[in-house]
């Protein structure tokens, strides 16, 4: 191929750039690497340093060492006498060969291969003339060096110490293999235009696209490799955050209801609440009303921790709304009301919206209509015998009325999202627990009459505010931090083993009272008996066997997760809040939303496992009510080097008073990956590194702001505009 190489682009295939080996073509496609482009942003994930390594053959006996070698033998066996696994082998560098012992460690035999490179460190002694490490430490997978004979290193006097890329890899496609690919293609391709534009390049003494490559594929020194991370985190955060104010600049061209907030009485309906709003709600109304008034969409963030009462400021916004007539060429309309759709993740959810719903616009003569994938329901009825304040209808019949302009609220799940429901004067989208509803599903739901929904996106999961201003960029953001008054904080203990029969017996008292449990584990099936770490977190089907069995035999006990039916769920949910179920036994699936405020104990197993801002989610499920709530931590107790760290995370999640704290926390020390909803983003590592930075968060943001202020086309910027559009294709919608 080598007469393509010459007018090698960014956008050719990687076979232009080097033969492929069927094996090879798999792992870039498992790699997702198809383009030279793709290869060269396949960067490093950390660098081996050359220096630390021995040669084989200058190996001392009795010398603690680390030498990086291929296997070239391996044999698993069982001592003839102890029945003990041994896992033997020989490694091989080029300077000469070790032999290598394991004992008493049977998975080696599956994670290891013939032909891989390994990273070992241990003692050395001498066996029959030959060098031997008996159990020494290993690094896995990852490591993948080159030999330092390798031209692509050069000098050899530069070798030692020489920083060694090591690339996330598959099977088939080796550090080495990727490393001298990236380095081919670097040597070949006449010129990397860059996309970021040169002011700002300067502004921020980033280097150029071609130098961060070459930086971070191969950098003389750590500062070079730094310099090019950074240059590549911020390329990233810039990309997102362009997307973001891009489709908001685009939303700002956009018509909106404007909604008339100032003639209506807002109090009537807010005395209809059989509690005063707390500040923040108040705050936070005062926002939202604000924005609807405007003609160009609102899209807002409504932050609350778990039970801050973000329904009760969704129904005044919703009150506001629907308050308000459409217009007709131009002119109010004497008659109709615009309309609200609210939509929740999951079936119960969104019943309990409609039965809060259902307290606040009693007797206002305002219709309520819930439409999930199991039915449809219309508040009021006009059934004389009903039992209910809203009867059953047929979905038909339900979406006649939606799209003629009849029911000014509808409630429901993505029901509310398929292409068969038309909305006549859709004004208002709120959306519950969904943090992202992205500009197309916007467009889905606006009417061909050129209005676009408001938009009220609401979530209890709190979000560090670096991470908010770049993923949710095109948002803005409303606060609830204050919790309604006389709501009793969950007394938090972390319980060591000993200690658990005594707390069955302070709990047993609690469902004595007439009180609910939640039980959480981390697993849903008993675990693969081969894999030693999963066994010891417990799993919810054998958890409520063992708890119906052994602990709490007088009680009913159900159990949810994940991979039951939506019905079956919302059952299982039903019968919780009914009562007919003392003990809920579930995966983190009753994270979101659900609120049973009776259930005032709940018990954590495998604690460790989950991040603090999901405990703190979790945690929120038993803050319901005006009652005491407790919360019970228990760990898998394994005493390894973790569970240090492991108590004091926890140590902090049992002191911390607010779901941001932790999510700071979190975010500070485990990284964006343990935060919710973040693991599907499609931001790479460093990026998820720099969102840890506010400066660089800050820096990117402005400047996108300026870009898209100065041409929110985008339309001078061709190249930006490509990774953006790429970006928005790929990612986050
Ligand atoms: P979340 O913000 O988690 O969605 P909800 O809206 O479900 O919280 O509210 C939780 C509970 O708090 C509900 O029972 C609601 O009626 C109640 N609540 C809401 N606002 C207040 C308030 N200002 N004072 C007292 N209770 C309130
Ligand atoms: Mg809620």
């Amino acid at each position: 191929m080598v007469e393509y190489a010459y007018m090698l682009t960014l956008s050719s295939p990687v076979s232009a750039l080097i033969r492929l080996k069927p094996q090879i073509i798999d792992g870039l496609q498992k790699l997702g690497i198809h383009t030279v482009q793709d290869l060269l942003y396949h960067l490093p994930t950390r660098y081996a340093d050359e220096s630390i390594y021995t040669s084989i053959a200058t190996l001392r006996e009795g010398e603690d060492a680390t030498i990086r070698a291929r296997i070239t033998k391996l044999v698993a066996k069982k001592g003839w006498k102890s029945k003990m696994t041994m896992t033997e082998g020989v490694v091989e560098d080029v300077s000469g060969s070790m032999r290598v012992v394991w004992f008493n460690q049977p998975y080696l035999s599956n994670m290891l291969h013939m032909g891989q490179i390994v990273e070992l460190t241990g003692k050395v002694t001498i066996y029959q003339d030959k060098p031997t490490m008996t159990n020494p430490t290993l690094r896995d997978h990852d490591t993948l060096p080159i030999d330092s004979h390798d031209s692509l290193f050069a000098n050899d006097t530069e070798s030692k110490g020489a920083l060694i890329p090591v690339y996330p890899e598959t099977r088939g496609v080796s550090s080495e293999w990727l490393h001298h690919s990236i380095m081919r293609a670097l040597s070949l391709l006449e010129d990397i235009p860059d996309h970021i534009p040169a002011p700002l390049l300067k502004q921020y003494s980033l280097p150029s696209l071609k130098n961060a490559f070459i930086y971070i594929h191969s950098p003389k020194c750590k500062d070079d490799a730094t310099k090019a991370r950074k240059r590549f985190a911020f390329d990233e955060i810039l990309t997102i955050n362009l997307a973001r104010q891009k489709e908001r600049a685009e939303l700002k061209k956009s018509q909106a209801y404007s909604i008339d907030t100032t003639t209506l009485d807002k109090q009537w309906f807010i005395d209809r609440f059989p509690f005063p709003l707390t500040g923040a709600q108040q705050t936070a109304l005062t926002q939202i009303l604000h924005d609807l008034e405007q003609d160009t969409p609102m899209s807002r963030l409504l932050e609350g921790d778990v039970g801050s009462g973000k329904t009760a400021v969704a129904a005044v916004a919703t009150y506001a709304t629907v308050m308000n007539r459409p217009t007709s060429n131009g002119k109010k309309q004497t008659f109709g009301n615009l309309q609200v759709a609210y939509m929740a993740p999951t079936e119960i959810l969104a019943t309990q919206h409609f039965e809060s719903f259902i307290e606040f616009f009693r007797n206002s003569g305002i219709s309520i209509a819930l439409l999930t994938g199991s039915g449809a329901r219309k508040f009021p009825t006009k059934v004389a015998s009903s039992r209910t304040p809203w009867t059953s209808i047929s979905k038909p019949q339900l979406k006649k009325w939606i799209k003629n302009g009849e029911i000014p609220i509808v409630i429901g799940t993505h029901a509310l999202i398929q292409k068969s429901l038309e909305f006549k004067h859709l004004a208002l989208t709120i959306i519950d627990e969904q943090h992202r509803f992205g500009l197309a599903q916007r467009k889905g739901l606006a009417k061909k009459d050129a209005h676009f929904p408001h938009l009220l996106s609401m979530t209890a999961t709190p979000i560090p505010r670096t991470l908010a201003l770049t993923i949710y960029g095109d948002l803005d953001l409303s606060v609830l931090d204050e919790l309604p008054k006389g709501r009793k904080w969950p007394e938090t203990n972390i319980i060591p083993v000993a200690k658990r029969e005594e707390v069955y017996t302070a709990i047993r008292n609690q469902l004595k009272m007439g009180k609910q449990l939640y039980v959480i584990c981390p697993r849903i099936d008993t675990a693969d008996p081969t894999n030693e770490k999963a066994v010891q977190a417990k799993s919810v089907t054998e958890e409520a066997r063992r708890l119906a069995q052994d602990v709490f035999p007088e009680y009913t006990i159900g159990t949810l997760h994940s991979k039951m039916t939506p019905s079956e769920k919302d059952t299982v949910m039903m019968s919780f809040k009914a009562q007919e179920i003392d003990i809920l036994v579930a995966t983190s699936v009753v994270e979101v939303g659900v609120n049973v405020p009776n259930a005032t104990v709940m018990i954590i197993e495998g604690a460790e496992r989950f991040g603090l801002s999901q405990l703190h989610q979790l945690r929120g499920r038993v803050m319901r009510s005006s009652d005491q709530p407790y919360c019970y931590l228990f760990t898998s107790g394994d005493k390894d080097r973790k569970s240090e760290r492991t108590a004091e995370r926890l140590t902090h999640f049992v002191k911390a008073k607010s779901g941001f704290e932790l999510a700071e926390y979190d975010l500070q020390m485990r990284g964006t990956g343990e935060l919710t909803g973040l693991k599907q983003s499609g931001i790479s590592d460093i990026g998820m590194e720099a969102l840890r930075n506010p400066k660089l968060v800050e820096a990117a943001r402005e400047s996108a702001k300026k870009l898209i202020e100065e041409d929110s086309a985008l339309a001078h910027y061709p190249l930006l505009l490509d990774r953006v559009l790429i970006f928005q294709k790929i990612h986050l919608e």
